[in-house]
């Protein structure tokens, strides 16, 4: 007995890091949500994806499962979306920034904005 069919495909190389996090509020440069602003709920970063609030709603149909206390009927949630299409809004200077990182003391990579310079760690 084996888990059959489960090995990932290792053909991509590393990614490189999102630069969105997870609480930080995001506005989406492409696609059917463009221009759309939202707080990012998780960041999938071996996928590159990030599902943010109420941005790439999709609908599912859910079939009713009296046993669960489930109505049938039509779900919307949030799909995951690309990191690469979303950018990071500035809590600072409140406009969508590119991002910069530079190491603390410490070690640790620390976000800043490129254009308010201030710092997107906290
Ligand atoms: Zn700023």
């Amino acid at each position: 007995m084996g888990l059959y069919g489960r090995s990932s495909k290792q053909t991509e190389g590393p990614r490189p890091k999102p630069h969105v996090k997870k609480g930080d509020t995001v506005v989406v440069l492409s696609g059917k949500d463009a221009g759309k602003q939202g707080r990012v709920l998780r960041v999938l970063a071996t996928k590159g994806k990030a599902i943010v609030e109420r941005v790439n709603f999709t609908k599912k149909h859910t079939r009713p499962n009296p046993g669960k206390n489930v109505k049938g009927g039509i779900l919307e949630r949030e799909s995951p979306i690309n990191v690469a299409k979303l950018q990071v809004i500035c809590p600072s200077c409140n406009e969508p920034t590119r991002l910069g990182s530079h190491r603390n003391e410490e070690g640790e990579a620390v976000r800043f904005c490129r254009n308010c310079k201030s710092d997107l760690s906290k």
